[in-house]
C-alpha cells in the first residue's frame, strides 16, 4: 500500500496517514443542516471528501464513511420561521419541520448524485440520536465539566482551557473566540461568556422538543456530531472533515466534549477545505451572494451567464487544491466546461485506439513521459489529495493521445503496455477516483434512444399484423405523455406532453 500524507488541520503539518486499525478507515464528515437548499459553497466539501473517501477505497482501506444529517436543534431562517408561526396555526395548516426536513434532505440527496458523490456508510440524523446526546451529555456534567441552568445544560469552557488545549485547532485564544462567537442566547444563564450550550431549554413555541432528566428541550449542534462519530466509528477514530469554517466553535466544541467524555481526544487526523469566494467574500447567506444548486443547474440566477453541468462544477472544484481558495466567475466556469471537454475527448480516443503490437519500433523518451506523468497521479494523489495536480498530469497526456490520433505521432511509437498504462490511469483517476462522467450524458438522449426501441417494437407488431400488440404500446405511451405520430413516410416521430 503506497504512502499517503495528509495535512493535519490539528497539527497544521502534512503527517503520514497511519489508520488506528490497519486495513480499515473510519471517516466522520459534518453534513447538511436541512432548513434550507444546498448551495455552491456546500458543494465543496461534498465533493472534496467524497474524492477522500473515493481515494482511501482506491488505496485498499475498508472505510466507514459518516456524514451526518443535522434535522434538530439549531435551525435558522426558514426552519426557525415555520417554528415560530406554528404555535399559532392549527395542526395541518401549519408547516411542520419535519416537512421541511423531508423537503430539504431529498433535494440535498439529488445534489449529490448529480455530482456523483457516493452514498456514506451511515448517514445518521441528529433527531435519530437524541439518546446518545442525552447520555453523553449527562457523563460531561458527571465529570464536573458542564451545569445546568433552569433547565439548559453549558459546558465550561473556562474549566476545560485551565487543563487542555482549547483552542488549538482553531489557532485561538479564549479572549478571542469571545470576541467572535455566535452564541448569544442565554448569556445571563451562563457562567462565563465562553460556555456553550450542550441541551437548550425548548421555549413554549418550539415544536422540535425532547423530554430529558432537564426537562424538555433540544440539543447543541455540537453534541450531535461528538455523539454520533463515537457510536459509529468509536471513542477516537481516524479522520473528521468539514469546512474551515466550522473549526470554531464546532470542531473546537467537539474536541472539549468528545475529551471529557471519552478521556481522549476523539480524533487523529482533521482535514478542511477552504471556501469558495465571491469577489473575495465567503459565500454565504449572510453576505447575501448565495447560488443555490437549483440555480446553478439550471442558469437562473442573476450572477450566472448560463446553467453550469453538475461535472462542470465538479471539474472546477477539483482543479484547485481543496486548502485553497476558490474564486466564483462566470469565466471560471466557463474555462472548466472548456477543459473537461478536451480531457474527456481525449479519453474517449484513447478508448478508440487500437492496441499497437510493434514494441520494437517505440519511443523510449516518450514511453518514459507516459510512465512519468501516469506514476506522478498516484505521487499528487499521496501528497495531500491534490486533485489539480493530477488533473494537469492527464492534460499532458492529451497530446500524446491526440498526436497518434491525427498522425502526428507514429501509432507504434508506444508499446502496448505504455498505450494500456495511460487508458488504466484515465480510468482510475479520472473516473474512479475524481468521479468525472462525460458531459454529454444526459437524460434527453437515454429517453429517446429508449423510445426509438419501442417505435421499432411497435413497427414490428404492425409489420407481422398484430394490431392488439401495437395499439397497446401507443395507449400506453399516450397515457405516460407520450404522442406517437405516423408519417406520410411511413416514419413514426413523437412529441413529449
Ligand atoms: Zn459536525
Amino acid at each position: 500500500m503506497s504512502t499517503l500524507y495528509l495535512y493535519n488541520s490539528y497539527n497544521r503539518q502534512k503527517e503520514e496517514f497511519v489508520p488506528i486499525t490497519p486495513g480499515h478507515v473510519g471517516l466522520y464528515v459534518c453534513g447538511p443542516t436541512v432548513s434550507g437548499e444546498s448551495h455552491l459553497g456546500h458543494a465543496r466539501p461534498y465533493i472534496t471528501f467524497d474524492v477522500v473517501n473515493r481515494y482511501l477505497q482506491h488505496l485498499g482501506y475498508k472505510v466507514r464513511y459518516v456524514r451526518n444529517i443535522t434535522d434538530a436543534g439549531h435551525f435558522e431562517e426558514e426552519g426557525r420561521e415555520a417554528e415560530d408561526k406554528v404555535a399559532k396555526k392549527a395542526l395541518l395548516e401549519m408547516l411542520e419541520p419535519m416537512e421541511l426536513v423531508h423537503k430539504y434532505t431529498s433535494l440535498y440527496h439529488w445534489g449529490m448524485r448529480k455530482f456523483n458523490n457516493l452514498e456514506p456508510s451511515i448517514e445518521p440524523t441528529a433527531t435519530g440520536h437524541i439518546i446518545e446526546q442525552i447520555n453523553m451529555i449527562e457523563d460531561i456534567i458527571a465529570k464536573g465539566f458542564a451545569y445546568e441552568v433552569n433547565g439548559s445544560v453549558y459546558f465550561d469552557v473556562k474549566k476545560y482551557a485551565a487543563q487542555y488545549p482549547y483552542g488549538k485547532l482553531s489557532g485561538r485564544v479564549i479572549d478571542d473566540l469571545l470576541e467572535t462567537t455566535r452564541e448569544l442566547e442565554g448569556q445571563e444563564e451562563k457562567r462565563d461568556r465562553a460556555d456553550f450550550a450542550l441541551w437548550k431549554k425548548a421555549p413554549p413555541e418550539h415544536i422540535m422538543r425532547w423530554k430529558s432528566p432537564w426537562g424538555e428541550g433540544f440539543p447543541g449542534w455540537h453534541i450531535e456530531c461528538s455523539a454520533m462519530s463515537s457510536k459509529y466509528l468509536g471513542q477516537r477514530f481516524d479522520i473528521h472533515g468539514g469546512g474551515m469554517d466550522l473549526q470554531f466553535p464546532h470542531h473546537e466544541s467537539e474536541i472539549a466534549q468528545s475529551t471529557i467524555a471519552h478521556g481522549c481526544a476523539p480524533v487523529n487526523y482533521w482535514i478542511h477545505n477552504n471556501m469558495i469566494t465571491i469577489d473575495g467574500k465567503k459565500m454565504g447567506k449572510a453576505y447575501n451572494n448565495v447560488i443555490k444548486l437549483t440555480e446553478l443547474f439550471s442558469g437562473d440566477h442573476p450572477m450566472l451567464e448560463q446553467a453550469y453541468h453538475p461535472m462542470v462544477i465538479r471539474f472546477y472544484i477539483l482543479q484547485t487544491h481543496y486548502r485553497s481558495t476558490l474564486d466564483f466567475s462566470n469565466d471560471a466556469l466557463k474555462a472548466s466546461e472548456k477543459a473537461l471537454r478536451r480531457l474527456w475527448e481525449a479519453y474517449e480516443v484513447l478508448q478508440k485506439l487500437p492496441l499497437t503490437d510493434n514494441a520494437s519500433a517505440s519511443d523510449a523518451e516518450l514511453e518514459q513521459k507516459i510512465l512519468d506523468f501516469c506514476q506522478a497521479c498516484a505521487d499528487d494523489m499521496n501528497d495531500d489529495f491534490n486533485t489539480a495536480k493530477v488533473i494537469a498530469n492527464l492534460f499532458e497526456l492529451a497530446p500524446v493521445i491526440n498526436g497518434i490520433k491525427g498522425g502526428q505521432i507514429r501509432a507504434d511509437a508506444i508499446s502496448q503496455s505504455a498505450q494500456q498504462l495511460m487508458l488504466d490511469t484515465f480510468h482510475t483517476y479520472l473516473e474512479s477516483i475524481l468521479g468525472l462522467q462525460p458531459l454529454q450524458q444526459n437524460d434527453d438522449s437515454k429517453l429517446d434512444s429508449v423510445l426509438q426501441l419501442v417505435i421499432e417494437m411497435r413497427r414490428e407488431a404492425r409489420a407481422r399484423k398484430d394490431y392488439a400488440a401495437s395499439d397497446k404500446i401507443r395507449d400506453m405511451l399516450a397515457a405516460a405523455g407520450i404522442q406517437l405520430k405516423d408519417e406520410k413516410d411511413g416514419a413514426v416521430s413523437y412529441s413529449i406532453d
